[in-house]
C-alpha cells in the first residue's frame, strides 16, 4: 500500500447508512474496508460498486460485538493497510419493545452491537492511530440517544452511551491528534426504518421541519466532513443530521 494512501474502516457497510458512508469515503479517495456481519453478497456489491467507480476497497467480515472478530479485523487492517486514518462505527441493530416486555437478551444484544462494539474498535484503532499521531473516529449515535424514545430503552441507552464514549475518547485521544466525534441521525430511509407502520411514518415526517425523511447520503456527507481536514479543529461533538427534528 502506498505511503500517502488514506484508509478507512466502515463497520456495518453492507447496506443503508454504512454503505453510503463507504461509497462517499471511497469517492473522495479513501481505500475502504467494508465490514459486515452476515450479508456477504450485499457487502461484495458495495466493494464492486466502489471498484467500478475507480476506487479501492476490501471486504472484512466480522461481528464487531465480538472481541475475537474485532482482533481478526484489525490484524487484517494492519496486513492490508499498514495504518488506519478513519474509523466509522456504524454497525447497529434495534430490538424494540416496551421496557416491561423487553427480554434481557434483547437488551444485551443491542448494548453489545451498538455500544460495546465501539469500545472494542476504538481501542484497536487508537493503538494504530497513536503510532501515526493522527486519526479521525466517527461514531454513529442517534437522536434517540439524546431525547430517549418509548419502546427503545435498550437502543436509547446504547446510543446515549455512544455519545458519552465519544466525549471521553475525544478528551483522552486529543493529545495524540486523534479526533473523535459522533453523528446522530434522525429518521433515515433504510432497512432499519422499513417496517415502521405508514401512519407512524407520516406522523414522524410531519414532525420534521425540512419535511422529508433523511437519506443515507445525508448522513454520509456529515461523516465525510468530520473525517476530513475541514473538521481539523472539531472533536468531542455530536452532529445531529435530522432535518431539524430535534433542536
Ligand atoms: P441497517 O440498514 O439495518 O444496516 C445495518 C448494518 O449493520 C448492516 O450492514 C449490517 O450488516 C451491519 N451489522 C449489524 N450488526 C452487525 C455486527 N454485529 N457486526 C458487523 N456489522 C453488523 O441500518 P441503518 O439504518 O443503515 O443504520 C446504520 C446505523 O445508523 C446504526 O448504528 C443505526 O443505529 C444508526 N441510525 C439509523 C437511523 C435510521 O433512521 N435508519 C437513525 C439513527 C441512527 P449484516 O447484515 O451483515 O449484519
Amino acid at each position: 500500500m502506498e505511503e500517502n494512501q488514506k484508509t478507512a474502516l466502515v463497520t456495518g457497510a453492507s447496506r443503508g447508512i454504512g454503505r453510503a458512508i463507504a461509497l462517499k469515503l471511497a469517492s473522495v479517495g479513501y481505500t475502504v474496508a467494508v465490514n459486515y456481519a452476515g450479508s456477504h453478497d450485499a457487502a461484495a456489491a458495495v466493494k464492486n460498486e466502489i471498484e467500478s467507480s475507480g476506487g479501492k476497497a476490501i471486504l472484512l467480515q466480522g461481528d464487531v460485538s465480538k472481541p475475537e472478530d474485532v482482533d481478526r479485523i484489525f490484524k487484517k487492517i494492519k496486513e492490508e493497510f499498514g495504518a488506519l486514518d478513519v474509523l466509522v462505527n456504524n454497525a447497529g441493530i434495534n430490538r424494540d419493545s416496551l421496557l416491561i416486555r423487553m427480554k434481557e437478551e434483547n437488551w444485551d444484544d443491542v448494548i453489545s452491537t451498538d455500544l460495546k462494539s465501539d469500545f472494542l474498535t476504538i481501542k484497536a484503532a487508537a493503538m494504530m492511530m497513536m503510532r501515526k499521531k493522527k486519526g479521525s473516529i466517527i461514531n454513529i449515535s442517534s437522536v434517540v440517544g439524546v431525547t430517549g424514545n418509548a419502546g427503545q430503552a435498550n437502543y436509547a441507552a446504547a446510543k446515549a452511551g455512544v455519545i458519552g464514549l465519544t466525549k471521553a475518547c475525544a478528551k483522552e485521544l486529543a493529545p495524540r491528534h486523534i479526533r473523535v466525534n459522533a453523528v446522530a441521525p434522525g429518521f433515515i430511509e433504510t432497512a432499519m426504518t422499513d417496517g415502521i407502520p405508514e401512519k407512524l411514518r407520516d406522523a414522524m415526517i410531519a414532525s420534521i421541519p425540512l419535511g422529508r425523511m433523511g437519506q443515507p447520503e445525508d448522513v454520509a456527507k456529515a461523516v465525510c466532513f468530520l473525517a476530513s481536514e475541514e473538521a481539523s479543529y472539531i472533536t468531542g461533538q455530536v452532529l445531529v443530521v435530522d432535518g431539524g427534528m430535534v433542536m
